[in-house]
């Protein structure tokens, strides 16, 4: 008997355990391709890594872009059909606990974001109690907004995710406080005459200049606990950010759309 042979899946197993975070959930339903379940509490979370300290922050959108937030108001953006109110000062924006998501007037087909935030500090809470808010892609598709510094949360739940999908690649998290940047790209879904997908929505997200996700589909529009579908729509829908209580602080949000090749100067 070959105790090496004996041995090594159980070597294996327990590697992976020590990876895992052992927070999360192992009473929901298997995301479709994948060998693990949503919000899985033994699903490894992503290696950290400590982005460049070059990467620039708070610069002038390129000069085709639609700004979002200049850090002076609200007015791109509603709460229902009510204005915005979250708290603006300092040339940012804050989530206002109870007040809501809030979203673009306008809406967007594909589309390059530039979005900067920054968690909670000091930090209050733990594992998604910590630093918690996300941005909604057509309103629909969460990229999850979270403190990861130091803080031990499911896989898929991570800064970077694609909530209850896919984990980051890595963890490119700063310290709270600082200043974050995510610059998204996005393609939406697109549907048949028979209203069936076919084209998922997929996402590239860059996180302080590392690559967290790359073209990675969408299943559907993101839940909580459970395994997403996609229903048809018009393939444009607003940025929307979440409050999930947490006063995160948000500045510098410009889009523009991916636009095609070959056109005039
Ligand atoms: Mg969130």
């Amino acid at each position: 008997m070959n105790t090496t042979r004996l041995f090594a899946p159980l070597f294996v197993l327990a590697s992976l355990a020590a990876l895992a975070t052992g927070v999360g959930y192992d009473d929901t339903p298997q995301i479709p391709g994948q060998k693990w379940k949503v919000h899985d509490k033994n699903r490894p979370n992503p290696p950290t890594v400590i982005p460049a300290a070059t990467f620039s922050h708070n610069a002038a959108a390129p000069s085709d872009a639609t700004v979002l937030f200049d850090g002076k108001d609200l007015s791109k953006w509603k709460s229902g059909s009510d204005p915005a109110k979250w708290t603006v000062a300092d040339g940012v924006f804050m989530v206002t606990k109870g007040a809501g998501d809030i979203e673009t007037r306008e809406k967007f087909g594909d589309f390059q974001l530039h979005i900067e935030w920054s968690a909670p500090t000091p930090p209050k809470g733990d594992s998604q109690g910590r630093g918690n808010s996300g941005i909604f892609l057509h309103g629909l598709y969460e990229i999850q907004v979270l403190d990861v510094y130091e803080n031990k949360t499911y896989a898929d739940g991570q800064a970077g995710g694609i909530y209850g999908q896919w984990p980051p690649l890595r963890n490119a998290i700063k310290k709270p406080g600082e200043w974050n940047s995510y610059d998204i790209i996005f393609e939406g879904p697109r549907f048949d005459a028979a209203g069936t997908v076919t084209r998922k929505a997929s996402v590239t997200v860059i996180h302080n200049g590392v690559v967290l996700q790359h073209r990675q589909e969408f299943n559907g529009p993101t839940g909580h606990r459970n395994v997403p579908k996609y229903a048809a729509y018009d393939s444009t829908g607003p940025i929307r950010l979440q409050d999930h209580g947490d006063p995160v602080r948000y500045r510098n949000i410009w889009i523009r759309p991916l636009g095609t090749y070959d056109q005039p100067e």
